[in-house]
């Protein structure tokens, strides 16, 4: 298919919110250097070609060897600042006017870097966003599924004194053979905090880790959630119970869940009523921003305006924002859809 350049241009320009970015996953080769060389680190890779070289990954494990090894060269907060800079001007270019993004303390704090600097320095930049490009956002704390939950638990209560940052946990990092129920009780205190709650499940695992992350570790969202399309009975109840699934299109064709996004289940799982949403991941490793996003899924499925309109309104509905600011985000997003919408021809 080829997408209409009059809706490509309207899908750039829409407001949009990204509701699943690790900003650890969008440090571009070129920062990389430069804080390798800031911070004296020894990097395997001889150039910044040489690194973008390495991104040949084939699945999520081998991506996830060379994220950990990029994300060595974060030592101070003016990396953590930089790097969270960074995204935020690329998602400001793309139109996003709000995000809710993951940081995961347990490769840094395994590294010996302090969770004071990777919260202090990631808070910073979002604070100066707000005033400077009238972004908003929150942050979500992502623990990593193939370590233990004993270590999920040490990292909670290492960032308790600085819940004031973030508004709720996440689970990241491989999840074949490490399923929901491991981190049931490191969620439960979660939840007692009154942390917001969301997991991975559904990406490279089966559809029961979907259905698993909402009976067992409570879930208000589900973050990929794409295999769900394996269960009729499991999507009915994602449409039934509006759980939004924050769907990332070049991610799921660059680890090989959807090799060829013809074959993606978004527009199945739009047209059975779930509240899916489009976003990056960790673009720096998966080839696009926001935008990037929206237009390959827009190029390979038979998606029209409307489901356009439908997929940013569900990115500021799924929110953890305030129910005035979401509706404020809605009628921004209405208004600008409607406007940009051809007149229907009269139903016969
Ligand atoms: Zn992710």
């Amino acid at each position: 298919m080829t997408l209409d350049a009059a809706l490509a241009e309207r899908i750039r320009r829409s407001p949009k919110a990204e509701l699943h970015v690790h900003i650890e996953g969008t440090l571009e080769p070129e920062l990389i250097f430069r804080l390798a060389q800031r911070n004296q680190v020894k990097l395997p890779y001889a150039s910044v070609d040489a690194l973008r070289q390495a991104y040949a990954f084939t699945d999520l494990q081998s991506f996830l060897d060379i994220y950990y090894a990029g994300a060595s060269v974060l030592q101070t907060e003016e990396d953590f600042f930089d790097m969270t800079m960074a995204y935020v001007q690329r998602a400001v270019a793309d139109n996003v006017r709000h995000a809710e993004i993951f940081f995961d303390p347990q490769t840094h704090t395994a590294r010996g870097v302090d969770i004071e600097i990777v919260i202090d320095g990631i808070a910073d930049a979002l604070a100066q966003a707000r005033t400077q490009y009238d972004f908003s956002s929150r942050m979500i704390l992502c623990f990593l599924r193939h370590l233990s939950e004993e270590d999920a638990f040490a990292t909670l209560e290492a960032a308790l004194p600085y819940r004031d940052r973030f508004v709720g946990v996440g689970l990241d990092s491989s999840e074949r053979g490490n399923p929901p129920e491991k981190f049931a009780r490191v969620f439960a205190r979660a939840r007692e905090l009154g942390l917001h709650l969301v997991a991975h499940a559904g990406e490279e695992g089966p559809a029961q880790y979907v259905a698993d992350a909402l009976d067992i570790l409570h879930v208000e969202r589900i973050d990929h959630g794409v295999r769900a399309i394996d269960d009729e009975a499991l999507v009915q109840r994602l449409a039934r119970e509006r759980i939004a699934l924050t769907v990332c299109p070049l991610s799921n064709q660059k680890l090989k869940v959807y090799p060829d996004l013809r074959d993606h289940s978004l527009k199945r799982l739009l047209d059975a009523g779930v509240a899916v949403t489009l976003h990056s991941d960790d673009p720096a490793y998966f080839g696009g921003y926001m935008n990037a996003n929206w237009e390959a899924v827009f190029e390979a499925l038979p998606l029209d305006a409307a489901d356009a309109h439908q997929l940013a309104r569900n990115s500021f509905e799924a929110s953890f924002l305030s129910p005035m600011h979401k509706a404020e985000y809605l009628a921004e997003v209405d208004h600008f859809w409607q406007s940009a919408l051809p007149t229907q021809p009269a139903a016969a």
